[in-house]
């Protein structure tokens, strides 16, 4: 009996999307996948690679009325919940926390994230406290410690006999014509890819052959501090989303946040916004300061100085339309015509952590459909 040919997939990027995605087509079964990208997880941070930056935590942020999105988030979040139960497999990349969200505009939802544990609306009298806040609602959620979730999804990867090949990409026809060995130095074109997985994130505006002039930064910048006592997560959210956030993630570091500017590359922390970021943090969040500053007298933005880890700033990949998850096909003239599908899974803006299994699924999808038709 003749065995079902194994198929060679690679996927460009290994930010949370390229990472979740590849594992996703691998654990599937049936395919060879390769990682190609310019930088990986463990890689010193680059403005060129949004994942290091994230919060992250998941609450989702999609519409009331975008149902693709809603579906993304929460599939994602079945998925992380379950990573994250005591004694599951990834436990420790997740803090299951307490988290409330503060609404300084009416929400044209007001129950869409009830199906989050614990989810309540509170009373007036548990948010009169902060100015313009017109109703908040608390719920338990996932704080997501990147620096160490990223390296794990990659571990997992490499652990079912995934391969990774390190190349910054000017063109897709780079992988498409002589498969990864091109990028290597081996004898190009041994092993044909039979479809390609676009994961580039930001890097789909420039990409040769992708070129989304759709896809656009959306600056945030954040401070990372050092606050153990700090165990549950807090937002105020705006008209374009949350404004001032605090994430904490296990290992006792805590995100305070952020901007959300679009079109902005600046690669660096602008020190003033690192000083309204924790003001603003401040006001939200006073247990920031240290409890023994909080048992004298009210704190100061002067005593979360000492406290500074890092300063940090990413550029989101938004996108005109939300995420691109569709598929074309590419013809290869130097390789006798033949063709290849090209699945897209980029443009994740302000969530990708929280659509990554979603999404994942929804290019797993599209990638067995365009390769059940030949062309
Ligand atoms: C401050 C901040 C807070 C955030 N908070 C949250 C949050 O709480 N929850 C949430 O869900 N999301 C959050 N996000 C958004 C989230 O970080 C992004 O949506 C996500 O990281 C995008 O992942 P990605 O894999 O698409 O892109 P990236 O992480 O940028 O990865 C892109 C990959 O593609 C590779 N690549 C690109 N171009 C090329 C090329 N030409 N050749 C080779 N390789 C290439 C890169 O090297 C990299 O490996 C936040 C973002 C920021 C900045």
């Amino acid at each position: 009996m003749s065995q079902p040919q194994v198929k060679n997939v690679v996927v460009i990027g290994a930010g949370v999307v390229g990472l979740t995605t590849a594992l996703k087509i691998q654990e599937k079964g049936g395919y060879n996948v390769t990682i190609v990208a310019e930088t990986f997880p463990t890689d010193p941070k680059t403005i060129k690679y949004t994942s290091h930056w994230a919060g992250a935590h998941h609450v989702s942020a999609a519409a009331h009325d975008d149902l693709r999105q809603q579906k993304l988030e929460r599939e994602t979040f079945d998925v992380m919940w379950e990573l994250s139960a005591p004694g599951g497999e990834a436990e420790g990349c997740f803090l299951r926390a307490p988290q409330t969200e503060y609404y300084l505009v009416p929400q044209a939802n007001p129950d869409f994230l009830s199906f989050s544990p614990d989810f309540k609306h509170l009373p007036p009298a548990d948010y009169q406290h902060l100015p313009n806040v017109v109703s908040a609602i608390s719920l338990t959620t996932l704080g997501i410690n990147t620096p160490v979730y990223l390296p794990y999804l990659l571990a997992r990867f490499l652990a079912r006999g995934g391969v990774t090949v390190r190349a910054s990409l000017q063109h897709i026809n780079q992988v498409l014509e002589g498969g990864v060995e091109a990028l290597t130095g081996a004898r190009a074109g041994t092993r044909a890819v039979d479809a390609l997985v676009v994961c580039a994130g930001i890097g789909a505006r420039a990409l040769g052959g992708v070129e989304d002039k759709d896809v656009h930064p959306v600056r945030g910048q954040t401070v990372l501090l050092r606050a153990p006592w700090i165990k549950s997560g807090k937002s105020l959210v705006g008209e374009t989303g949350s404004q001032t956030y605090i994430i904490p993630r296990r290992s006792g570091n805590i995100i305070v946040g952020g901007t959300r500017v679009p079109d902005d590359w600046y690669p660096v922390p602008r020190p003033e916004t690192t000083l309204d970021i924790l003001s603003r943090g401040l006001a939200l969040c006073p247990e920031l300061a240290p409890p023994t500053v909080r048992a004298e007298r009210a704190p100061t933005v002067d005593d979360l100085k000492p406290l500074i880890i890092e300063e940090g700033c990413g550029l989101r990949p938004g996108r005109k339309g939300g995420i691109r998850l569709e598929a074309e096909w590419f013809a290869l003239p130097e390789a006798g015509g033949r063709k290849v599908p090209v699945v897209h899974n980029y443009g994740h803006g302000g969530y990708g952590f929280q659509t990554s299994w979603g999404s994942a699924s929804v290019a797993l999808e599209i990638l067995e459909k365009e390769l059940s038709q030949s062309k």
